[in-house]
């Protein structure tokens, strides 16, 4: 099939020529027909020069660029993609891990398949289309999966009904699309934790954090720890190694459920934790006891850049409540996951908060996302996940 062909204003190209994977719409001059969403196009300078190939979408991101090659991204183009996506993991010693058996297999921009991710919990691949192209092709993508993890893989599960752009009117049904399996128990740095893709949040996990919970494990050795906005109770777990006690919030009361049973599978029915189902501000506002350490990891405060100053007042807030609250010496380990608050927004804004409390602050350390979420160079934006360990005196 023809594709269709996209101009862009003179000057636009400026982007796609550092390898930037994404053309915004104010960018277009002019397309030569009327593409479908999810349809292939390929995009040219305002003198005709070729520029790259991706996905079309009607909206604010029009391409998401799939390669800056005049070639045709057919399934062995994807097939090449993913086994690069997989033999980077296999580099950085993420896969046959004998404690690690929870990783991100494609990290969207990250791993260059712009729209696709998909998560791998010990034997079964969760995937989640962000765009109409690759949802068209979800099949093929799994049976790709399927065919490159053959030994290690005995599912592949598409949770893509929440995740596919709303605009293009396509319902999507959450299925197996190969093999089949029930919640799985999966292992993180020796830490079991139940996971059921169908039921949780994102694809079932947050595995971005797994770094940074072994971090804090060193930091919770005798001291009291409050992780607020638990979710499946990751943080909660690796404190509960050593931690004289261990506090879960979350306004979620399925959340608080798999908190309780992941601390259980790892530490049996241990009394130095305790869970609250309640909303976090309210929780911080009528606390009745201080603790010496404290978890604060929102969900994306925001999702668009026309919401950013509320973000950061947000989080502004969040952390104003926690540095107030934390007991002398304490410490706080702070993070956004907004992908449109930047590294410095959000150091600038748990500045704002300590400022506003007049306490002395230092910074421990600077956290990310782990290596099997990368940062694709020429896309600042996949680095998502920022975050600060602080001292408060
Ligand atoms: N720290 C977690 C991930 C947190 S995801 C981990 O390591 O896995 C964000 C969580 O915040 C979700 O579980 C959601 O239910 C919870 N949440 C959202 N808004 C909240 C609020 N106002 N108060 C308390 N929890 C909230």
């Amino acid at each position: 099939m023809e594709r269709v062909k996209i101009v862009l204003k003179s000057g636009k190209e400026q982007s796609l020529l550092r390898l930037h994977p994404w053309v915004f719409s104010g960018a277009i001059k002019k397309m030569y027909g009327n593409p479908a969403e999810g349809d292939l196009v390929d995009v040219y300078d305002n003198k005709d020069t070729f520029l790259a190939t991706g996905h079309y979408a009607p909206s604010s991101i029009s391409v998401r660029v799939l390669s800056f090659e005049q070639i045709n991204p057919d399934i062995s183009f994807f097939r090449e993609k993913i086994k690069k996506a997989i033999s980077y993991r296999k580099a950085i010693g993420i896969t046959d891990n004998p404690i690690i058996n929870v990783f991100r297999l494609i990290h969207g921009e990250g791993d260059g398949l712009p729209g696709l991710i998909v998560d791998y919990y010990n034997g079964v691949a969760v995937m989640q289309m962000h765009s109409l192209g690759f949802y068209r092709i979800r099949k093929e993508i799994a049976s790709i999966l399927s065919e490159l993890l053959k030994d290690s893989i005995i599912a592949v599960y598409d949770k893509s009904e929440g995740t596919i752009p709303h605009m293009s009117g396509v319902s999507a049904t959450n299925e197996f699309l190969f093999g089949n399996s029930g919640p799985a128990t999966v292992t993180e740095n020796g830490y079991k934790f139940k996971i059921d893709w169908t039921t949780g949040q994102k694809t079932g996990f947050f595995i971005d954090q797994r770094n940074n919970r072994k971090l804090l494990q060193n930091y919770s050795d005798g001291r009291s720890v409050l992780n607020m906005f638990g979710y499946t109770g990751g943080f909660s777990v690796y404190a509960m190694k050593n931690a004289a006690l261990v506090h879960t919030v979350d306004s979620s009361f399925s959340a608080i459920e798999l908190a309780n049973e992941n601390i259980n599978l790892n530490f049996g029915d241990d009394p130095r934790h305790k869970s609250f189902q309640v909303d976090a501000f309210d929780y911080l506002n009528n606390i009745n006891e201080k603790y010496d350490l404290i978890i604060l990891d929102p969900p994306a405060f925001a999702k668009h850049n026309n919401v950013l100053a509320n973000a950061l007042q947000g989080y502004k807030r969040l952390n104003i409540k926690a540095i107030e609250q934390i007991k002398p010496g304490g410490i706080i380990f702070t993070f956004s996951c907004s992908q449109v608050v930047s590294k410095e927004n959000f150091r600038k804004s748990v500045f704002a908060a300590a400022a506003n409390t007049g306490r002395s602050v230092r910074i421990l350390h600077q956290m990310s996302q782990p290596p099997d979420h990368p940062v694709n160079i020429y896309h600042p934006e996949s680095e998502y996940l920022k975050g600060l360990v602080i001292y408060v005196e």
